[in-house]
């Protein structure tokens, strides 16, 4: 790969500063930030930034698909997937996958861990599992106590290529299943819950830090006296200075303002953003045939939903898109907002590498034109996307 200098842009620091520099890519890392003065390097690409912005690649932790591709269809779907999340402006993704168990499901899953190696497009940590191990099944999911057996099939299936499993605090017996998911170094996320305080403070204690598309299938404990209102894992993960937050930010699946009180609980840093995507996200409004025995309606101010039904049928939001709705709707500065994709959920599982433009950092980053849309996305200094019109 020759080396790739980007001048003359407005380079964003996740948190801290937004600065016009150059930027000097070698070997699919960030070599330089600043003014590079003189000769760019012999045989380097040059590209002239014209003072747009330049933020590192997305980060989506929690997302099923997106366009006409499902990750957990298999080794094609997954493939197919990556290709076209550089438009997107995404560089990093979780594979998100709810288990079904049914005969083969195993055989599926380990198909899908063995092909992540082979992806260029995308970097892929590893898997997200969005179950079994749940108390409430929400889209599909099913429904398991904690089982440490089966977890060490899952674990085998996966062979190194798990990242992240979201599980429920009120699951019966999820404590074991959250120590031996933290013993392996996999990042645990609360998710589909009617949890008390304590059963939440009790998974948090055993190394849960993180809850997914925080609100939805969050419900409240049952009223005990009446007019109390009950306080539950939403109040329990908001206390928590330990836990962080993502959102769907589409403006559908959670108001606004949730955003805002979780910004105010746990500053800039608390906050990711995800999609949750499914068939249907990033295509043109329309009807689009599934493989869950009905189509579904997207259009993007009402995500995705049963054509017939009506029925919420999961997320249609893309990264930049959602990176789009947050700048708009909270009153951070935009370094601030740029982190909820980028640097934060690097952190949520541990990408020292990523969310971040600094010497060292691998070149994963996202030009951005003025309507906010990608007009170049690099992977590993790879040059992903390009936007060719419009
Ligand atoms: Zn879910």
């Amino acid at each position: 790969m020759p080396p790739l200098l980007i001048r003359h842009v407005r380079l964003v620091h996740p948190g801290r500063e937004i600065a016009t520099d150059d930027l000097l890519v070698r070997e699919g890392r960030i070599v330089a930030v600043g003014s590079v003065v003189g000769e760019p390097p012999a045989g380097a690409t040059v590209i002239d930034g014209g003072g747009r912005l330049l933020t590192p690649g997305l980060i989506d932790l929690h997302t099923h698909g997106v366009m006409h591709s499902l990750y957990e269809s298999g080794p094609d779907g997954l493939r197919a997937a990556a290709r076209e999340l550089g438009r997107f402006g995404v560089t990093t993704v979780l594979p998100t996958i709810v288990p079904q168990i049914r005969d083969g499901w195993l055989e599926n899953l380990a198909a899908i861990a063995a092909a992540i190696p082979s992806v260029r497009e995308v970097s892929i940590p590893g898997l997200h599992l969005e179950g079994p191990f749940m108390a409430i099944g929400g889209a599909a999911c099913p429904t398991l106590p904690g089982d440490l057996d089966l977890l060490e099939r899952i674990l085998a299936a996966c062979g190194g290529q798990l990242a992240a499993m979201s599980v429920s605090p009120d699951a019966p017996n999820i404590l074991p299943v959250i120590r031996r998911l933290r013993e392996n170094n996999i990042a645990v996320f609360l998710t589909h819950t009617r949890a008390s305080v304590e059963q939440t403070e009790a998974a948090l204690d055993a190394g849960a830090r993180h809850a997914t598309h925080f609100y939805d299938v969050f419900y409240a404990p049952p009223e005990t006296d009446p007019g109390v209102r009950p306080v539950g894992a939403v109040e329990a993960i908001l206390a928590d200075p330990r836990a962080t937050v993502d959102f769907i930010a589409d403006g559908v699946h959670v108001h606004p303002t949730a955003i805002r009180a979780a910004v105010a609980a746990k500053t800039w840093a608390g906050v990711v953003l995800i999609t949750d995507s499914n068939i249907g996200a990033g295509l043109p409004p329309g009807v689009y045939d599934t493989p869950w025995g009905y189509p579904v309606r997207v259009a993007p101010e009402t995500a995705a939903r049963h054509a017939t039904k009506g029925t919420l049928a999961g997320s249609a939001l893309t990264m930049d898109r959602g990176m789009a709705n947050l700048l708009r709707w909270l009153a951070l500065p935009p370094e601030q907002v740029w982190a909820m994709g980028t640097l934060n959920p690097a952190r949520v599982v541990g990408l020292t590498n990523k969310g971040r433009l600094a010497p060292g950092a691998d070149a994963d980053l996202v030009l951005w034109d003025d309507n906010l849309r990608p007009a170049k996305t690099w992977a590993s200094g790879q040059l992903t996307y390009e936007k060719t019109h419009g």
